[in-house]
């Protein structure tokens, strides 16, 4: 055997596994199809500006082990995502907070839009929510659910929000605060150079071969390590021998524009169902955290439009309804009598999963294996 790891994919789930591999003193290949590391969380430089090529991508944790893990890799910055959702000509804050309620009613006190949202949540008479629309609706009432969830929802799933499972929109905080925050977690930030450069530091010293793909000498590859760090897709894996498992995909449209400020904040949600994409995201934001803007006369922004998954489509979002988890079990059972190949990461595995996530079950498999 040439190596003790082989690790298909140079994401963050490989990365972190590879440097810990490599730190241990194993022998370590990682194979990566695309022409770049670092996987979806992929930034690169333009125009002096880190573009996050994939969508925004905010670390954020309650983990201290794993923010502490990060820190060695990159220095982050203290960007806190508060988003804004245009719907038509109004503008609200996200996630629902106590400004989100105030600029929906002019009220003031908690107990007011308590007041509007239970009202709202009693009339529509759901004793127990069973899809999303009906989750959303006795989390937030009525009006936020038409105005703020119902068009976002049904366009970047590419269905009825009545047909989509419920846990999708407890992703989200609803406080009766004043408080902006996206996320609830202890620790948030960028890392100021670039995820690229973070996963490019963990990768140090690490014998990485980019536009490789591990199905054009499956076998050869096989045979070259012991084990196997498998962060591709579960299916592709067999050959999808049960038929392929469905994704939603995305297409991201970059554009550079000569002005300082585009649009004022790092993530602008479009919830009306009308306006094509989801978000636009304004890159330089996520650095200079609303405090300043730098005045270069360019900046770049990118649209994000979901769409369909085919196959030669990017698999963004695993659809983890009924159907699609059913087959994910059949190929969840072959993977787990591999001897010798551990399915991984967020295509491994079939499920969102956030970066901090990602790095946590990775470093718990190093922990178990290594
Ligand atoms: P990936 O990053 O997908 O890495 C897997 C790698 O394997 C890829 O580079 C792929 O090319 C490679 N590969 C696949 N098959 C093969 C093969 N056959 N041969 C060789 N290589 C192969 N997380 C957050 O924490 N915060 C956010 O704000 C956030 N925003 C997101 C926004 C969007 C639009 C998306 C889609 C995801 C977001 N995420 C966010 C999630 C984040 O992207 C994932 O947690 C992370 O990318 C998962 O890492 P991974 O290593 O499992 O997978
Ligand atoms: N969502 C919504 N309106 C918004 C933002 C999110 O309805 O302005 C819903 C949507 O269904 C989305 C889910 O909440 O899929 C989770 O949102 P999150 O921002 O976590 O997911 P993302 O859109 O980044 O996948």
């Amino acid at each position: 055997m040439t190596y003790d790891y082989l690790i298909v994919g140079a994401g963050l789930f490989g990365a972190v596994f590879a440097h810990e591999a490599h730190k241990k003193g194993h022998k370590v290949l990682v194979i990566e199809k695309r022409s770049h590391i670092a996987g979806n969380a992929y930034t690169q430089n333009m125009e002096g500006i880190e573009v996050h090529q994939y969508g925004a991508h905010i670390f954020h944790t309650s983990n201290r082990k794993v923010w502490d893990y990060v820190q060695q890799f990159a220095s982050f910055n203290r960007f806190t995502n508060s988003p804004l959702a245009r719907y038509q000509d109004e503008l609200y804050h996200l996630p629902f907070n106590m400004n989100t309620f105030h600029e929906l009613w002019g009220i003031i006190t908690p107990k007011e839009a308590m007041d509007i949202i239970q009202k709202q949540i009693a009339g529509a008479k759901i004793t127990t929510p069973t899809n999303l629309e009906e989750q959303a609706i006795s989390l937030v009432g009525t009006e936020i659910y038409e105005k703020l969830i119902k068009g976002y929802t049904e366009k970047q799933w590419g269905c009825e929000a009545t047909k989509l499972p419920s846990f999708i929109i407890r992703r989200l905080p609803i406080r009766y605060t004043y408080n902006n925050n996206y996320f609830n977690d202890d620790f948030q930030g960028i890392p100021v150079n670039g995820y690229t450069k973070l996963v490019k530091n963990m990768l140090e010293g690490i014998e990485v071969r980019l536009e490789t793909d591990f199905f054009a000498n499956k076998e050869e590859y096989c045979n070259q390590a012991n084990q196997i760090i498998y962060t591709g897709r579960i299916d592709q894996y067999y050959d999808h021998c049960f038929g392929p498992l469905a994704y939603r995909s995305l297409s991201f449209e970059h554009q550079l524009l000569a002005m300082d400020n585009y649009q004022g904040n790092a993530v602008i949600n479009y919830t009306d169902a009308s306006v094509p994409y989801t978000r636009i995201i304004e890159h330089k934001h996520f650095v200079s955290d609303s405090t300043h803007v730098v005045a270069s006369g360019k900046t770049i922004i990118t649209k994000e439009y979901p769409s369909p998954w085919q196959p030669g489509c990017e698999p963004y979002y695993p659809i983890n309804d009924a159907t699609n988890t059913a087959l994910y079990e059949q190929y969840a059972a072959l993977a787990s009598k591999e001897p010798k190949v551990f399915f991984c990461g967020r295509l491994g595995t079939y499920r969102y999963l956030d970066m901090h996530v990602v790095i946590e079950q990775s470093l718990q498999l190093a922990a178990q294996l290594l």
